[in-house]
C-alpha cells in the first residue's frame, strides 16, 4: 500500500527521522492558513499523489509571501499532474502538504527495499541525490553505495556511519546522520515496509540532515498489523478497478493491452500472461481468482475485467483443482449474460469436472472459444483480437453521403 509524502513523514517523526515542519492542506484556505502556522518567510507549496516526479512536473513550488502560497495553491490543487510515474494522463491533484522551505546545501539520497536475493533489507545511498536519481542509477551506478542489513542486528553504528560517510556527510554531521538512518531501518522494520526512500536527504546550510521528501510503502500482508497505516488509505490515488477488486478479495493489476485475462493461481496467471506475449499479444490485466472461488466471484471478477475499456477479448484459464471447471463454467456463463458480452472469449479449463464445464459453456449457446492446451488458447485469442480490429469500419450510407 502507498501513502503520501505527508502521512510517510509523519510515520517518519515518529520514528526520529527529522523532516522539516508543515501540515496538510486541502483547500486553498487550509493552504494559506498552514503557511501562517508555520511562519517563517519561504514556503514550499507541494503537491500530493502517489508518484514520483512531481518537482519536474511543475507540482512543487516555492513561495516566498502569503499571497504567493495562495496563488501556488490555486494553481496545483486540481491540476492534472504529470510526472514520469503518472503515466501521459496524469494524476489529479487534491491534496497539498504546505513545508517550511529548507536550506539546501545539497541533496543526496536514502532508500531501502527487500532485496530477496540476500533476504535482507538493503540500504542504498548516493551523494548525488534529487531528481535525478535513475539517472545516476543508469549510468554512474558506482555512485550508489549498499549495506545489505543483518535481521538479528539491525543497522549497526559501524555501517551507518561508513554510509553516511560515502554519500558525503560532513564529520560534524555524521552523528546525526547515523541516528537518521538507524532510524529510517527501525522504521522500515516496524511498519513492515516494502520500500521507505528519502529522495532528497538534504545537509542543510547549519550543517544539519533532513529528509527533504518521503516514499513509504507498505507490505499490504502486514497491513492487518498497522490500522493507523490502514486509516491513511487514499482511494483517489488507485486504480478503481483495482480498489473493486479488492473488496472480492480478487488479485487483480490493471496492465496496458487488450487482452483480459482470468487464471486461477497467481503462478498459472504469470504464465499465462507470458504464453499470450510468446504469440503476439499483450494482456490487458493480471488477475489471480484464487483457489476456492465461489460462481459469484467468477462473476464479480468477469465484470470487473471487461470495465476495462482496453479488452477487446478475453482468456479464461482454468486449472480445475480446489476450484472445479463446473463452476468456473457456471460463473462465465452468468457474467457473459449479465454483461451482454461483445468481445471474443477463449476458455481453456482442466482438471476436475472438466466435461461437465465444457459442456456448460457449450449448452450455453455463447459464441465461445474452447482451446485444449495453453498454447492453443492464447494463438486463438490473439487471432480473434486481430480478426475484431480488421473488421472494416461500417457506417451507415446516410453518414458518409452527408459528409461529402
Ligand atoms: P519529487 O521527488 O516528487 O520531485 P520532492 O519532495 O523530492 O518531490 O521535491 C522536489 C524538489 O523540490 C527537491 O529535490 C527539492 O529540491 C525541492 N524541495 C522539496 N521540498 C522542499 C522544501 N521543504 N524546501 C526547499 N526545497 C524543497
Ligand atoms: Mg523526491
Amino acid at each position: 500500500m502507498k501513502i503520501h509524502e505527508y502521512q510517510g513523514k509523519e510515520i517518519f517523526r515518529k520514528f526520529g527521522v527529522v523532516t522539516p515542519r508543515g501540515f496538510p492542506a486541502f483547500s486553498v484556505e487550509e493552504a494559506v492558513e498552514a503557511a501562517r502556522k508555520l511562519g517563517g518567510g519561504v514556503w514550499v507549496v507541494k503537491a500530493q499523489i502517489h508518484a514520483g516526479g512531481r518537482g519536474k512536473g511543475g507540482g512543487v513550488k516555492i513561495a516566498k509571501s502569503l499571497p504567493e502560497v495562495k496563488s501556488l495553491a490555486e494553481k496545483i490543487l486540481g491540476m492534472q499532474l504529470v510526472t514520469r510515474q503518472t503515466g501521459p494522463g496524469g494524476q489529479k491533484v487534491r491534496r497539498l502538504l504546505i513545508e517550511e522551505g529548507a536550506d539546501i546545501r545539497k541533496e543526496l539520497y536514502v532508500g531501502m527495499v527487500v532485496d530477496r536475493g540476500t533476504q535482507k533489507v538493503v540500504l542504498m545511498a548516493s551523494s548525488e541525490g534529487g531528481m535525478d536519481i535513475e539517472e545516476v542509477a543508469a549510468n554512474t551506478p558506482e555512485k550508489i553505495h549498499k549495506v545489505f542489513i543483518e535481521p538479528g542486528g539491525g543497522l549497526t553504528d559501524a555501517d551507518a556511519e561508513e554510509i553516511s560517510r560515502k554519500m558525503g556527510v560532513p564529520a560534524p554531521a555524521l552523528a546525526q546522520s547515523k541516528d537518521l538512518l538507524q532510524a529510517l531501518y527501525r522504521c522500515f522494520w516496524e511498519t513492515d515496509a516494502s520500500l521507505a526512500e528519502i529522495n532528497p536527504l538534504i545537509l542543510t546550510g547549519e550543517g544539519r540532515v533532513v529528509a527533504l521528501d518521503s516514499k513509504l510503502n507498505v507490505d499490504d500482508n502486514a497491513l492487518f498489523r498497522h490500522p493507523e497505516i490502514v486509516a491513511m488509505r487514499d482511494l483517489d490515488e488507485e486504480d478503481p478497478l483495482e480498489v473493486e477488486a479488492s473488496k472480492y478479495d480478487l488479485n487483480y493489476i490493471s496492465l496496458d493491452g487488450a487482452i483480459g485475462c482470468m487464471v486461477n493461481g497467481a503462478g498459472l496467471a504469470m504464465a499465462t500472461m507470458d504464453t499470450i506475449k510468446l504469440f503476439g499479444g499483450e494482456p490487458a490485466n493480471f488477475l489471480d481468482v484464487g483457489g476456492g472461488a465461489s460462481a459469484e466471484k467468477v462473476t464479480a471478477a468477469f465484470k470487473i475485467m471487461l470495465s476495462n475499456k482496453k479488452v477487446k477479448a478475453i482468456l479464461v484459464n482454468i486449472f480445475g483443482g480446489i476450484m472445479k471447471c463446473d463452476t468456473i463454467a457456471a460463473g462465465v456463463v452468468a457474467a457473459a449474460r449479465e454483461v451482454k458480452l461483445a468481445v471474443p472469449l477463449v476458455v481453456r479449463m482442466k482438471g476436475t469436472n472438466e466435461d461437465l464445464g465444457k459442456r456448460i459453456l457449450k449448452d450455453s449457446g455463447l459464441p465461445i472459444i474452447s482451446a485444449d492446451n495453453m498454447a492453443d488458447a492464447a494463438k486463438s485469442v490473439v487471432a480473434a483480437l486481430k480478426k475484431t480490429r480488421k473488421k472494416p469500419k461500417t457506417r451507415p450510407k446516410k453518414a458518409r453521403e452527408k459528409k461529402k
